[in-house]
């Protein structure tokens, strides 16, 4: 027998079940976005491997083993974007649209890690990514939590997100950190286990969000990151805290979030739920003050987060709302006769061009009980019911699906019809 293809591991498909609930999010979180003046941009999905081992560093988890990376037929390295804030970066390089202005951006789309896949975890994922150019202030970090609160509220979800926020201070302070840190492990190593020896020397700082319980507890001997900011990354953070309070933001400081990619400074936060098991965080972001200098553009402050939207599909999902839309069709036409499809098309059109909110399914094919019991599969609330004698009389019978109520309107009455249709 022939093996059926099936998807790629990690990647999956959205049925159109699901997608009612996307297109949901999707809605309230543009409107969000756009209230606060952000602007959408699309980018590329795939980008030179080279972007990526530069802006995201070459000892993170994503470019040691997450990358989808390919040479294509010219023999280029090219990847599948892990994420969104470096070629969001790219762009503004080579558009000139970063050199001397503010910009706040946002984008959607598929990012892509060779990850093992799990609940709330895939190789294929969807991301909304915001992204703010050209302010340095602690102001702009408080508008963007305040628009990712806003995210949770217009989604109704507020009561099962937790913000932590912390500050991992300058690229000086975390290399003395990082000594520090080394020092401390090298004389606890009996208890480190193997994933934490092998970042002991690469990438030490990401051992300080270790899900193991004994590393956990051995990090409260060790000096926290605190200790080592200075005045300036101190007053950031700070600031950035009152204005939180001062906006009704609830947070908690969590020193030991240091998040994944080496490009953050200062503040950097998540939201995370206690509803999703070990994939807990849905967004998570930071200041990146430096990328835009490094990637060869003129130094640029900026900061950013991504939504994780799969992540955020599922708890809409768990916390049990119901995302039945209240139509899924308006009318379902039912033509019987091989003469009368013509008109049930012409009839459809009409009614579209009077107003091309109205859902309306014609039907191909199939004898009339048929007809009407796929009206009902797809949740039709009437039938516009065309037979011979319908179409020569320039009629047509509409049938309350729910009641059974049947009237006979003219065709030509069109803006009745569609007052039945849409009330
Ligand atoms: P994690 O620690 O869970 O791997 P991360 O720190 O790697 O997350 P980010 O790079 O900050 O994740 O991406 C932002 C958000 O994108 C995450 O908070 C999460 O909601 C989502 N995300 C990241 N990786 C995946 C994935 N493989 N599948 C689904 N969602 C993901
Ligand atoms: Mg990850």
């Amino acid at each position: 027998m022939v093996k059926n293809i099936q998807a790629i591991r990690g990647m999956k498909d959205y049925l159109p079940s699901d997608i009612i609930i996307w297109q949901f999010i999707e809605e309230k979180l543009r409107q969000v976005l756009s209230s606060y003046g952000y602007n959408e941009i699309r980018l590329p999905i795939v980008e030179y491997t080279s972007l990526f081992n530069k802006a995201i560093g070459n000892i993170t988890d994503i470019v040691e083993k997450e990358m989808y990376t390919f040479k294509d037929n010219n023999g280029e390295s090219i990847t599948l974007r892990p994420e969104g804030t470096a070629g969001c970066v790219r762009a503004g390089i080579e558009h000139g649209f970063l050199y001397n202005q503010q910009q706040r951006l946002w984008y959607i789309g598929p990012m892509f890690r060779y990850e093992r896949p799990q609940k709330g975890r895939y190789r294929q994922f969807y991301q909304i990514g915001v992204e703010s150019f050209g302010w340095q202030g602690p102001d702009i970090d408080a508008e963007l939590i305040i628009l990712s609160y806003r995210c949770w509220k217009v989604l109704g979800i507020t009561e099962y997100v937790k913000l932590e926020v912390n500050s991992i201070g300058s690229l000086e302070v975390r290399n003395s950190y990082r000594r520090s840190l080394i020092n401390f492990l090298e004389h606890h190593k009996d208890v480190l286990d193997d994933d934490c020896i092998r970042r002991m020397y690469t990438n030490p700082l990401r051992i300080l969000d270790s899900k193991n319980p004994t590393i956990q507890k051995l990090l409260n001997y060790a000096l926290p990151l605190s200790n080592f900011l200075d005045k300036k990354s101190h007053a950031h953070f700070d600031n950035l805290c009152t204005l939180l309070k001062n906006n009704g933001i609830k947070y908690k400081v969590n020193e030991r979030l240091v998040r994944g990619l080496d490009y953050y400074n200062d503040t950097v936060f998540e939201w995370v739920t206690n509803n999703l098991g070990s994939q807990g965080t849905i967004c998570g972001g930071g200041r990146y003050d430096g990328l835009v200098k490094q990637m060869g553009g003129h130094p640029t402050p900026a900061i950013g987060f991504a939504i994780g939207l799969d992540r955020l599909v599922l708890l809409l999902k768990t916390i049990n709302k119901t995302f039945q839309p209240k139509n899924i069709i308006d009318g379902y036409i039912i033509a019987s006769g091989k003469s009368v499809q013509c008109a049930a098309i012409q009839l459809a059109e009409k009614l579209r061009d009077s107003d091309p909110t109205v859902k309306i399914i014609t039907n191909f094919g199939s004898n009339l009980k048929k007809q009407f019991a796929r009206a009902n599969k797809c949740g039709a609330r009437i039938a516009l019911i065309l037979g011979e004698h319908e179409v020569q009389t320039d009629q047509v019978i509409i049938k309350d699906m729910r009641t059974g109520n049947q009237q006979i309107l003219a065709q030509s009455e069109i803006t009745k019809i569609l007052q039945i249709l849409l009330q």
